[in-house]
């Protein structure tokens, strides 16, 4: 065996499986796993990548106008995405203030370990979340038009009380 290969072996390895963690056995809508899957493999056309490919545009933020648009931006470092991150994360009563998209990653994969209530909803809203700002996005860019965010917030708590269990949605009055 090479020295290159015993090498890779020993040190220590990423963790390949957080975005499985979060795509897996979450019961959000296909859509939204799909482009949550997309965005956690860094696969959405966002600006800083056509600006990578020389296509040239605006390379600002549809929303806040104040940063380059790339994935890590749109989830959560932008203030509009934030705002409603962070009222999902009062709503589940996780008293944490909202990370950026890899740390957030990471307290998905640490919750799934406990499986439980709390964090079956937290990987549904994190994919509800995902999806409803793409769009959100893509509706500004195509028609100029976008909605508050308490309203997104409201709507993203709907989409999760439709579809997860009777038990879990008694955690969602409020
Ligand atoms: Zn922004």
């Amino acid at each position: 065996m090479s020295i290159s290969k015993v090498y890779s072996k020993i040190r220590p390895q990423p963790d390949k499986v957080s975005w499985k963690r979060l795509v897996c056995n979450n019961q959000a809508s296909p859509k939204s796993i799909f482009i949550t899957w997309m965005a956690l493999k860094n696969r959405m056309v966002t600006k800083d990548r056509l600006i990578q490919w020389h296509i040239n545009c605006d390379p600002l933020c549809f929303f806040c106008q104040n940063c380059v648009e790339s994935v890590a931006h749109l989830f959560f470092s932008c203030s509009y995405s934030r705002e409603i991150w962070q009222k999902i994360l009062d709503l589940l009563k996780i008293q944490k203030t909202v990370q950026c998209f890899e740390l957030e990653q990471q307290r998905a994969a640490r919750l799934y370990r406990k499986a439980n209530r709390k964090c079956r909803l937290y990987l549904m809203f994190f994919a509800e979340i995902v999806h409803s700002i793409w769009l959100l996005r893509n509706s500004l860019l195509f028609n100029g038009s976008c909605q508050p965010a308490d309203l997104v917030f409201r709507e993203i708590v709907y989409r999760v009380a439709v579809r997860c269990s009777e038990f879990d949605r008694k955690f969602l009055y409020f």
